[in-house]
């Protein structure tokens, strides 16, 4: 059963709610016992003695649990078992021995504690007794008929144990009341089913073979514990080899996912900060094809084994991502950290000796890295792992041996790059100019919108590219909506609806395929979502989409709003404010919608423009 466990932090909440248990545990400890332990005859002492024996023995082969190892002890079987056998009173006194004995074994355990524990099992033993006697129990011989009655009192002993131990623990950490308790349930809800029939079983054996009865079920109870035991530890081992790339002991690729996922969501939540690192070593092959794989594979190790302890020094995750390449996950680490801490790793690799290191072009080990921290823009794990992926390349390219931070090329470079995916993006539009003309002119004129709006936020330049290749991109899966549908003149059928919803997905798709264009995929994909999370494909809310992306919704629709649409009535321009400001806060981000209304109209005002 669940026990109260030693903890650093107490409250003093904590300590009120021990010391009323404590109250109520020795004051029915008094009114049911009454002292009558005082006036027992010898034989009735070696049956305390025996049975507290089998309680102090359970209490060191217990029961462990996976996943965390939970230990939960059986020793309530034998207190059940007094209570069905010999009644309450002498169920309280192999209680208070128990107690005894084991607050003197156990020094480290605080006093008040083991008191608590002693009155927490007063209390359970007194219900279950009181309710045993009501329900027409009486000690003895288990009684056939009678099974339903025991399951009952079992009932209320587990009931009893889980809400006294999961209100100490709520008020500890003040967790939902209802949350400790379903933990506790869930962690002890097998044992509770394991007590129920041992303490059946003892009962039998011990009315019917006295000792050698106890004996019996004192062995199948450590045969028990330790078939748990041995379990457990093959649990633990499987589950360290499924997690773990055996060549350097690193964690392995799907394990990394994992916990980039969790890290994710906990910076997320926290708002502390989380960098990932993709770090490819250079010039492997050369090393391969010079010594052969198996000495490759030595190296491998090596670098694996250093990586290792240098992530345990640091807190950080490091794992093998795939053949030569590995990924450091370092939470609490901003870009710049992360930069400084990778590059002092890709030092220390420099530093190191390793055999044939001389036929690597720099005469040494070394490795690229390209460095990506989360931002409230990640909306999926493998957009971190891409961007990261991509800084890498970029390290490769300037020569390696160098780290890398996504997001900070040079800005004319940026501008070199963006200038050919805006051609070969159009080249792709020009689609439409047969299809859907109006498409083709809308995509434009987005586009031209999101220019105009990435000058105006202060982003950073690949933000800016993603952003404005994203507008004008991002109907592209448009592509693959049947002819008859685009360029339907009545109002869509639903099913029509339906199909056209499709597009941001097969956009997306589309985009995936080309690496280049891969990060503008939330572009295309997220940009029918709504601010109150009743939009598509995934119905995401507020911040959970990216911020450009909300902007994005924005510009698409105020564009749609002006412009002539087969299944829409133009508006103008005043009008079309007051509709985004009718829909801010539900569709659309309201801070992002008055930011866009601010430049369409210092726009209108100043060059009387209209979108064309
Ligand atoms: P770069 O500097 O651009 O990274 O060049 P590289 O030579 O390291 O080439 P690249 O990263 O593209 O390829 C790595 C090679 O590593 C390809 C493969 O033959 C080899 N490799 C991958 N996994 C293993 C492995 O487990 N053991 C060994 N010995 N070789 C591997
Ligand atoms: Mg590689
Ligand atoms: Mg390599």
């Amino acid at each position: 059963m669940s026990k109260l466990k030693s903890h650093a932090a107490t409250l003093d909440s904590g300590h009120m709610y021990a010391l009323s248990i404590c109250l109520i545990g020795m004051s029915l400890f008094s009114y049911t016992n009454r002292f009558e332990f005082i006036h027992y005859e010898t034989s009735t002492w070696v049956w305390i003695y025996a049975m507290t024996g089998a309680c102090l023995i359970l209490n060191f082969f217990m029961i462990q649990l996976p996943p965390e190892g939970n230990e939960l002890s059986m020793d309530s079987s034998v207190y059940l078992a007094c209570i069905f056998t010999f009644g309450t009173s002498f169920a309280l006194t192999v209680l208070l021995m128990n107690c005894l004995f084991f607050s003197i074994i156990d020094r480290k355990t605080s006093w008040w504690k083991h008191l608590t524990n002693f009155s927490i099992y007063c209390i359970m033993i007194a219900a279950t007794s009181a309710l045993f006697q009501y329900l027409g129990g009486s000690p003895g011989a288990l009684v056939n008929t009678q099974l339903f009655m025991y399951l009952t009192v079992l009932t209320v002993y587990f009931a009893a144990n889980t809400l006294l131990v999961g209100l100490y623990y709520y008020i500890l950490y003040r967790g939902t009341l209802f949350e400790t308790i379903k933990d506790i349930i869930k962690d002890s809800v097998f044992v509770f089913l394991c007590t129920l029939a041992l303490s059946l079983v003892l009962t039998v054996l011990v009315y019917h073979n006295q000792i050698l009865g106890l004996m019996l079920f004192m062995c199948l109870a450590v045969l028990l514990s330790q078939s748990f035991k041995k379990l457990f530890a093959m649990y633990r081992s499987i589950e360290d080899r499924a997690n773990t790339d055996q060549r350097t002991g690193l964690y392995n690729h799907s394990y990394f996912e994992e916990v980039l996922e969790q890290e994710i969501q906990k910076s997320r939540s926290s708002g502390a900060p989380l960098s990932l690192a993709m770090i490819d070593l250079d010039d492997f092959k050369k090393y391969n094809d010079h010594f052969g794989h198996l000495q490759g594979d030595k190296l491998i190790s090596f670098v694996g084994e250093m990586l290792k302890t240098e992530s345990q020094k640091s807190g950080t995750v490091a794992a093998r991502y795939g053949g030569e390449e590995f990924t450091l996950l370092m939470p609490g680490y901003d870009s710049l950290q992360a930069r400084d801490y990778i590059d002092q790793l890709r030092k220390k690799l420099n530093n190191s000796s390793f055999h044939g290191v001389e036929i690597f072009p720099l005469g040494c080990l070394a490795f690229s890295a390209g460095i990506a921290a989360c931002s409230l823009d990640i909306h999926d794990k493998s957009q971190l792992v891409d961007q990261a992926d991509q800084a890498l390349y970029y390290s490769k390219r300037q020569g390696k041996n160098t780290v890398h931070t996504y997001g900070m090329h040079s800005p004319l470079e940026q501008e070199l790059d963006f200038s050919q995916d805006v051609r070969d993006i159009e080249q792709q539009l020009n689609l439409f100019m047969y299809k859907d003309m109006e498409t083709f002119r809308h995509s434009k004129r987005v586009f031209r919108y999101a220019m105009d709006i990435s000058e105006l936020l202060d982003i950073d330049p690949i933000s800016k590219r993603n952003f404005t290749l994203g507008a004008l991109i991002h109907d592209i899966g448009k592509l693959e909506i049947p002819w008859n549908i685009l360029n339907k003149k009545d109002k869509l059928a639903p099913e029509e609806w339906e199909m056209v919803k499709w597009h941001v997905t097969w956009g997306k798709k589309m985009a995936l395929t080309n690496d280049k264009f891969k990060e503008l995929a939330p572009y295309i994909e997220l940009h029918h979502e709504r601010y109150d999370g009743k939009g598509y494909p995934y119905g995401f809310k507020g911040e959970e989409i990216p911020r450009l992306c909300r902007m994005l919704t924005i510009i698409d629709s105020f564009d749609a709003m002006t412009t002539e649409r087969p299944y829409q009535p133009t508006k103008s321009f005043e009008e079309a404010i007051i509709e985004l400001r009718a829909c801010a806060g539900s569709q659309f981000d309201p801070e992002l919608t008055e930011f866009f209304i601010e430049y369409i109209e210092t726009r209108e005002h100043r060059t009387g423009d209209t979108a064309v």
